[in-house]
């Protein structure tokens, strides 16, 4: 980081920047320049908070030269980290799907599409019980119901569930849940994010509406900094002045992620486009541009879904793509599961 002087910047305030400074650990080296005085910084800038120092009266401008996240940071962690899920490895070179209804609506449904969703190809099941929708009036999940519904599918095809939590209060019901989902609308809720951080189980971080990369990645630094390394960052379409689909899928995220970050990268093709038909040509483009997993939405019967029903798949659509997802998956020599 590098802190530019004003050029009437009184020696007594640089004296007090410096010496806070050099309190947090960090090494300030102060250069004299013909026309600019700056002080670069060595050290764990992370610790810096860079509106304070912009508050101070010496200070014209800050520049930051490295990225503010250090645990997610590829720079400092080269290798992949692979997350294990019972038998299943994300971030290993293989592919994993987890598919399933957008909500656990019943018994019926849950096991039906977990079923047919594991004939097809997928690894893990997804569904939500928690469900974080716009209207306070539409279906709301079945809550602690649907985890137990899950955990059933889970005991009838042998598939680790990932489901999301919306609320700390809850996390005891996620106690037999293999992966934990945080989505769009929590992934800026820091005090969730501090309590996933103190549990060992992975969590699934999907990008919020309208956030950047480097906020995911800092969000993801947030779980990392409590001690959970196990976080799948998941890019599921912003916001955009497109309106024909649900959001925009980034597809550039995937490998910008993989780039920036050692932590292995989902994508969500359902709720990026909420239009079914397109679902088949964002997997196959998510798996071309280098996606751990997949998220899709399957729903055994999805006129009659109580949540996303324009976008969820039939299981034989579903299996269909699997197909074409598996060949690709096999020609950059990756396998599924
Ligand atoms: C979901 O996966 O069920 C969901 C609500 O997704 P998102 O948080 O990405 O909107
Ligand atoms: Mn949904």
């Amino acid at each position: 980081m590098i802190i530019i002087l004003r050029k009437d910047a009184q020696a007594e305030s640089v004296r007090r920047l410096e010496d806070a400074l050099k309190a947090k650990g960090i090494s300030p080296n102060h250069i004299e320049g013909a026309n600019q005085n700056i002080i670069g910084l060595v050290g764990d800038t992370s610790v810096v908070d860079v509106d304070n120092v912009l508050a101070q009266d010496c200070v014209e401008s800050v520049r930051r030269v490295q990225e503010p996240y250090k645990k997610a940071n590829r720079k400092f962690h080269p290798d992949d980290t692979v997350i294990s899920v019972k038998d299943k490895h994300i971030g290993s070179g293989s592919l994993q799907i987890m598919a399933g209804p957008c909500s656990v609506e019943n018994e019926k449904q849950i096991i039906s599409t977990a079923v047919a969703c594991k004939e097809a190809g997928a690894t893990m099941l997804r569904g939500g019980a928690f469900k974080p929708r716009t209207s306070p009036y539409s279906f709301q999940g079945l809550e602690g119901e649907g985890i137990k519904l899950l955990l059933k599918a889970k005991q009838e095809t042998g598939m680790p569930i990932v489901t999301e939590i919306m609320s700390i209060a809850d996390l005891d019901l996620f106690a037999d849940v293999d992966v934990i989902q945080v989505g769009a609308r929590n992934m800026q809720n820091f005090k969730l994010l501090k309590a996933l951080g103190q549990c060992d189980k992975p969590i699934l971080l999907k990008r919020g509406l309208a956030n950047t990369l480097e906020e995911l990645l800092m969000s993801a630094e947030y779980i990392m900094a409590g001690g959970n390394m196990n976080v799948i960052l998941c890019e599921r379409g912003i916001r955009t002045f497109e309106t024909m689909t649900r959001n925009t899928l980034d597809i550039s995220a995937v490998p910008l992620l993989k780039q920036k970050s050692h932590l292995p990268v989902c994508v969500d093709p359902s709720h990026a486009t909420g239009i079914v038909s397109l679902i088949e040509s964002m997997s196959l483009a998510s798996v071309a541009a280098g996606a751990d997993a997949l998220e899709i939405e399957v729903h055994c019967d999805p006129k009659s879904a109580l949540s996303d029903g324009g976008q969820q798949l039939t299981p034989d659509k579903f299996a269909e793509i699997m197909k074409k997802v598996k060949s690709l998956a096999e020609y950059f020599g990756r396998t599924m599961g």
